[in-house]
């Protein structure tokens, strides 16, 4: 178990690592290593994952309803995703499948908790109204 969620965290640095990266040299034309700016952020996003005390219920911080980021920080890494997250799975696409398999499975794990919760309510889910 506590050997899961280790390796959780590692992919998670990794995708994260990637998407910077990439956003890094297209963005700011490195070619070697990341900025300083880059640095930081990526720095910042590992640091978060290992204290993120949701590891063991989320697969991925930009799934996460605690978003624990600093509001700047916050802005960084929305800013990376909005450009690698579409072309990283050119780069690296067993990474980025493998993630947006995980990130489904999540998904449909949090709707299937949520529903079980109200199951009484949703009793007719299938009875849905319109066309
Ligand atoms: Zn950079």
């Amino acid at each position: 178990m506590a050997k899961t969620i280790k390796d959780k965290r590692e992919r998670e640095k990794e995708v994260v690592g990637q998407m910077i990266a990439l956003y890094c040299k297209k963005q700011h034309q490195n070619r070697q290593e990341l900025c300083m700016e880059c640095k930081e952020l990526l720095a910042y996003a590992c640091y978060r994952s290992d204290v993120c005390p949701f590891m063991e219920t989320k697969t991925f911080c930009s799934n996460c309803k605690v978003h624990c980021y600093q509001a700047n920080m916050r802005e960084r890494i929305r800013q990376v995703m909005r450009f690698a997250g579409p072309r990283i799975i050119l780069y690296h696409p067993v990474l980025a499948i493998r993630h947006i398999v995980e990130t489904r499975k999540e998904k449909r794990r949090l709707e299937k908790e949520g529903r079980e919760n109200e199951s009484t309510k949703n009793d007719k889910e299938s009875h849905k109204k319109g066309a």
